[in-house]
């Protein structure tokens, strides 16, 4: 496995290469959630590249950038294991200067659940999700559906701007009892993470509704909202799949979606109805 950080090596090193090239951008940390993306990837493609980035421009001042989970040392293991072809690892010098131009999500989808109670943290993802692209130029780039409302915002400037790259969506990788694999969860205290547990039982309870013929979005967030006390709850939301709203839900052409705040931890869920 060839580790690069710098940009322009790497671009030059992958313009040697022949074959389709499938990229896995991460924050490291990695877990089964990322490693599923790298199989994906390593099945589908003759060149996989993952990249490490804890990537500033996209936490709010106060958020956890700085104790943010680093796993340099263990993350190379995992990579090499998986069958990763190239690791890009930049330092934050590597991929920004002072003064340039940022992406910027658009005003409706990128400010409303995660972009309201996170405003701007969409831009920060976009523009550095377009710096990664343009770096690596890959047939393939693919993302968690853990991310929906970030999938949906790529998946949309890919398109609106013309990039010839496929995204590809990879399904929520969960523990057994449930709880969405994510780098997060290391904040969690034993008893926080019992209590994170509502989180993906609220959506198992919304789509067992929906099973029974239940449609009404507001009955149904109601329910969740009961089954989510006491926790804080930042949204529960159900759109469709173009991050819609919506009254009425569309059985297999919708989502149901929580972000709660466990202790400190900002967890996000969602389920694919
Ligand atoms: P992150 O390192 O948290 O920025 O995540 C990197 C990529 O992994 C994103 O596309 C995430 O959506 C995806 N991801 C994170 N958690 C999971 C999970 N539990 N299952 C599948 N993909 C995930």
């Amino acid at each position: 496995m060839k580790i690069i950080s710098n940009p322009r090596e790497l671009k030059n090193y992958l313009k040697e290469q022949k074959g389709s090239v499938g990229f896995v951008p991460t924050m490291g940390a990695l877990h089964d959630g990322h490693i599923s993306l790298i199989k994906n990837a390593r099945t589908q493609n003759d060149i996989v590249v993952v990249s490490i980035f804890v990537n500033p421009t996209q936490f709010l001042a106060g958020e956890d950038l700085e104790k943010y989970p680093r796993k340099d040392e263990s993350d190379k293991k995992i990579c090499q294991i998986s069958g990763v072809d190239v690791l890009f690892f930049p330092q934050v010098e590597d991929m920004y200067t002072d003064d340039e131009v940022r992406v910027v999500a658009p005003n409706v989808r990128g400010y409303t659940l995660e972009g309201h109670s996170r405003p701007g943290h969409f831009n920060g993802v976009l523009t550095v999700v377009m710096k990664l692209l343009n770096i690596v130029s890959p047939t393939r780039a693919y993302f968690g559906k853990k991310d929906a409302q970030q999938l949906n915002l790529i998946t949309l400037m890919v398109k609106q701007m013309f990039m010839s790259v496929e995204i590809v969506a990879v399904d929520t990788v969960r523990e057994k009892d449930g709880l969405a694999l994510s780098s997060r969860n290391v904040y969690l205290t034993q008893e926080q993470r019992k209590e994170a547990l509502k989180i993906s039982s609220s959506l198992y309870l919304a789509s067992n509704l929906i099973k029974q013929g239940v449609v009404d979005v507001e009955e149904i967030k109601t329910q969740m909202r009961k089954h989510l006390e006491p926790l804080e709850i930042v949204y529960v939301e159900i759109l469709n799949r173009d991050f819609e709203y919506i009254k009425e839900v569309e059985v297999a052409k919708s989502i149901v979606l929580v972000e709660a705040i466990v202790g400190t931890t900002r967890l996000l869920d969602n389920l694919w109805v």
